[in-house]
């Protein structure tokens, strides 16, 4: 199977905070699991980089808005190398690559019919960048930023949003176009259903600061930033080539497409993306997975955090993987969560130290104390093989938390089944412990595979510690390995 993954593209108005960096763990996890079943993948994460926020945080900085994209969006390109994450490109707004693939879409859209121009006005919030109904307001202010809309009044080019409404609501509720959890898309079938209204998919120059891409043939107005910024997931692609082999491969003929996205922008990727792809003529995406949002210390991430939402701070004090495990143990996949340091030095000692990092250790150091070859083994295949179905069937429903829970059953059962058998006091009947010690590093070989998605370098270490790295994997049955004790996967902290 060919899959093809993208994040949301924050915009850049700011340094990235563990919010971000939650949601593209959660797509670099997704990516690797489907890599260890030998999927294709191809993973995109990027950067919106032509928002208005973006603007205004320039203007406050004193610097241009060209400036301020090219500082912040580098933050987000350098959480590649200190998370680890998988991603083949991060595409950026301002590339010449995707100007030229939104006015390719631009043109699909025009030539189909379905945009013109008209006055309008309408309740504008600049945090969404949308424009809201009296109705949708909460005691008149933004449901998201909590701010007051301006009105805002001009003559823009509109979407003829109104007359996809039935072919969306029959893909959605056919699973053509699947979004997870059910809960998100009973929300986004009750709007659909409530009347699609077109929407304005242009601003003046002036409202835009004149930041931004033109719309074509008509030098006054630039494109609303969301037609520009969901058609990313094409122009990375190379869309505006004529001849395309990465669109052809990974869009065309994908067989899953998934865009990993925040609650907060559920409507603009389940309603408005396809109805510009359908209106485009080209293929749906086949999955929105839509996770919650990550508060710290029960509060929502904000500016005033600054220094506890930092990626790049934590990890002065926990390794990057502590954090990897640490989002997508605590926090679940489709709900909000929370963040705290606390928590995260619970789960450290409970979870790492004294659970897979113990584990090891303890088999380890059996194994350099008995001093001979062991034989690898498996008596029972059935309960190694129920573990792994576990685990699979909810990784691909994307309960990352849950197969992280799986797995640490195995690592429980692993310590009960050492301490019930007390392997030290049989290691002068060299067949029985043979057979205990050549099953637990089986045992422990199968968690390091389960384990790499979410902590590709623990896994690495643990297969290296076993000497199972350069056996071919599945293949370690009957193969002898002689063990010595190794540093502390994860020291106790106090
Ligand atoms: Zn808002």
């Amino acid at each position: 199977m060919r899959h093809y993954l993208t994040t949301a593209i924050p915009y850049v108005n700011a340094k990235p905070h563990l919010g971000h960096l939650f949601e593209f763990i959660q797509t670099d996890v997704n990516a690797r699991f489907l890599d260890l079943e030998k999927n294709e993948v191809y993973f995109l994460t990027g950067s919106d980089e032509n928002s208005l926020k973006n603007v205004i945080s320039a203007r406050e900085k004193n610097i241009s808005p060209q400036e301020l994209v090219d500082q912040n969006s580098q933050y987000f390109r350098n959480l590649k190398e200190l998370f680890n994450l998988s991603n083949d490109d991060f595409i950026r707004t301002t590339e010449e690559r995707h100007k030229k693939g939104v006015i390719k879409l631009w043109k699909k859209v025009f030539d189909k019919g379905d945009i013109y121009k008209k006055e309008y006005e309408g309740l504008y919030c600049v945090g969404c960048e949308a424009f809201y109904k009296q109705e949708e307001l909460i005691n008149g202010l933004c449901p998201e930023h909590k701010t007051k809309p301006e009105l805002v009044k001009e003559e823009n080019y509109f979407f003829r949003l109104s007359i996809y409404q039935k072919e969306l609501e029959r893909m959605i509720v056919s699973g053509k176009l699947e979004i997870i959890p059910e809960k998100r898309k009973n929300e986004v079938l009750s709007f659909i259903r409530q009347g699609l209204e077109d929407f304005s998919i242009s601003r003046s120059k002036e409202r835009a600061k004149n930041w931004g891409i033109l719309v074509p043939n008509d030098d006054s107005q630039i494109i609303y930033v969301w037609f520009d910024a969901l058609a990313n997931y094409i122009t990375a692609l190379d869309f505006y080539k004529e001849k395309t082999d990465l669109f052809e491969k990974w869009w065309n003929k994908s067989d899953k497409i998934i865009h990993f996205i925040g609650k907060g922008i559920t409507r603009f990727h389940a309603i408005y993306w396809p109805a510009m792809l359908l209106s485009a003529q080209l293929r749906l995406p086949t999955t929105i997975f839509v996770h919650g949002y990550l508060t710290i210390n029960g509060q929502k991430i904000s500016k005033s955090l600054e220094g506890a939402i930092d990626p790049f701070e934590i990890t002065k004090k926990y390794d990057p993987e502590i954090i990897r495990y640490f989002l997508m143990r605590e926090i679940s996949s489709f709900e909000d969560g929370d963040f705290s340091e606390d928590r995260l030095k619970e789960r450290y000692n409970s979870d790492l130290a004294q659970g897979i990092g113990n584990l090891v250790s303890r088999v380890l150091a059996l194994g350099e104390q008995y001093g001979k070859q062991i034989i690898i083994q498996c008596s029972n295949s059935d309960l190694i093989t129920k573990f792994w179905n576990d685990y699979k069937e909810q990784m691909k429903e994307f309960r990352f938390n849950d197969a992280l829970a799986t797995i640490w059953n195995l690592i429980t059962y692993c310590d009960k089944y050492i301490s019930d058998i007390k392997p030290w006091e049989k290691i002068d009947n060299e067949k029985e412990f043979q057979k205990i010690l050549g099953e637990l590093i089986y045992i422990l070989g199968n968690i390091s595979l389960m384990l790499s998605p979410v902590m590709p370098k623990t896994s690495e270490k643990i297969l290296e510690f076993f000497k199972l790295q350069n056996i071919l994997k599945q293949d370690w049955l009957s193969q002898k390995v002689s063990l010595k004790k190794q540093p502390p996967l994860f020291p106790k902290k106090v």
